[in-house]
């Protein structure tokens, strides 16, 4: 039996991960050519690979360690429950302590009457409650045809069967049956790359419409609930024009539909306020958590619902959990996490001053010949690459090519920064300072000049048309 250290040779390490590990959402050839980028440290905002380069951590982790890397509190706060109660679950009538307060620190933190947590393990695991949540719910009001869930292309509600289906990603789709029965799919309000002629205002309207139009084409008695990210991460980071979220907010309540918003990426900080449902004006019955619900030092996740989607579902018995919900050591984890970004301000500064900071530098990218636009939401943020900025055209390569170029471009300056399709996007910690700001910023100028450079020269830089 080999056991490795982060001191391992490089290759050693690459060697052994390429003969055992299969590695989520990666093409295993195009990885065995090269070898997987071994992470082994952090600290703050950087990363250090196993040769020792450190790099900055545009996308922290998964849009996930909210907080940054290497917070001896929530080291400390993990080894402190596991000594005291490692594991216990919270079935059949039982609870622990950290479980009940994180439930109830949560029900402070969500808006509105958001006050009841169903904890799960990760964000997938917490939309398959919901999915069942919002069909139960139907169920018990005495309206048991209501079962139909409406999503958009292009959305990421996690991995599993059903939070996959809720999902519009159709490579996802294509893989092992999905989408199951009873998910409906409308399109996102994506401006820049669909939204042809019409302003962003009246775009926005169209496309919040597309979800009557769904509604009345299924029948509003099957409706169950529209599901949707305040702001579409994974999807590219799709900032919704203004007239959008209203527009959506007045159909589910005219034809009382529940709305889940998935808060996966937009909760914690992420878009200056606690919850993007706040920064984009909705109010869900429905909340999805996870990710910075623990900065990722803990795997876990969850669902807020309000007291009448809680009152309802009390009503009967929900015959579903995870053996993980409500872990003891992921809870005390994501409650000293959420101290933390109270405590230290941390929501309020993405809101007030590094957020807005980020944002006049980011938008500054939209300079580059290479950028299209460049949008940002606290701090999430993404530029669109294109071939001619005035048409909005796409590349005439096959969409991922150039952005997957840029990405190369990025780590060879020691900058994550991911793409999705042909836009880039950023997602850092949110403890970010202004001068790492700077440094990533500056970094992807130069990565989006050395991409450019190579597009120009291996013949690239060629618009195409939009696939219908
Ligand atoms: C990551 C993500 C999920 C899935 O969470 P996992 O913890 O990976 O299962 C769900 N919704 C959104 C919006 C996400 O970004």
């Amino acid at each position: 039996m080999t056991i490795l250290t982060p001191n391992s040779p490089t290759a050693e390490l690459q060697a052994l991960d390429a003969a055992h590990h299969m590695h989520p959402f990666t093409h295993g050839a195009g990885l065995r050519g090269k070898g997987a980028r071994v992470i082994t440290r952090a600290e703050g905002c950087w990363l250090t690979d196993s040769d020792g380069n450190r790099i900055l951590d545009g996308m922290a982790g998964l849009w996930c360690v909210n907080i940054g890397y290497g917070r001896e509190e929530l080291a400390e706060a993990a080894a402190r429950q596991m000594r005291e109660l490692p594991f216990y679950n919270t079935f059949f009538q039982t609870t622990h302590v950290p479980a009940i307060n994180l439930a109830a620190r949560l029900a402070e933190l969500a808006p509105g009457d958001l006050n009841h947590v169903f904890f799960a393990g990760s964000g997938s695991e917490a939309n398959d409650t919901n999915l069942r949540l919002v069909r139960t719910y139907w169920h018990e009001k005495g309206q048991p045809e209501r079962q139909v869930v409406i999503s958009r292309w292009n959305a990421y509600h996690g991995s599993s069967v059903g939070s996959g289906s809720l999902g519009g990603m159709k490579g996802m789709h294509a893989q092992g049956g999905m989408p199951i029965p009873g998910i409906a799919h409308i399109d996102q309000p994506d401006w820049w790359s669909a939204g042809g002629d019409q302003s962003p205002e009246d775009f926005g309207l169209a496309m919040a419409k597309q979800l009557e139009d769904k509604i009345l084409e299924i029948g509003p008695d099957k409706v169950a609930a529209f599901i949707a990210e305040p702001v579409q991460g994974a999807g590219g980071v799709i900032v919704p024009p203004e007239t959008y979220w209203p527009e959506i907010s007045r159909i589910v309540k005219e034809y009382g539909i529940l709305l889940i918003a998935d808060e996966v990426i937009c909760g914690f900080g992420r878009t200056g306020n606690w919850f993007g449902s706040q920064t984009m004006g909705i109010t869900p019955d429905i909340m999805t958590i996870a990710k910075g619900l623990s900065s990722g030092y803990q795997p876990i996740g969850g669902s807020i619902l309000s007291g009448e989607v809680a009152r309802v579902i009390s009503d009967t018995e929900f015959n579903h959990g995870y053996t993980y919900s409500g872990h003891p050591v992921a809870c005390a984890v994501a409650l000293e996490n959420l101290r933390i970004l109270d405590e230290e301000g941390i929501v309020t500064r993405v809101r007030e001053d590094t957020g807005p900071y980020l944002k006049n530098k980011f938008e500054s990218l939209a300079d580059h010949p290479l950028v299209g636009e460049a949008k940002i939401v606290g701090m999430m943020g993404s530029i669109a690459l294109t071939p001619e900025k005035a048409a909005r055209a796409p590349f005439a390569a096959e969409a991922g090519t150039v952005g997957l170029i840029t990405r190369e471009r990025c780590f060879a300056n020691n900058l994550v920064m991911r793409h999705v399709g042909d836009r880039m996007i950023i997602s850092p910690p949110l403890v970010i300072s202004k001068e790492e700001i700077d440094i990533l910023i500056e970094r992807a100028w130069e990565s989006l000049d050395e991409a450019h450079a190579q597009l120009e020269r291996d013949g690239l830089m060629k618009a195409g048309t939009r696939a219908a």
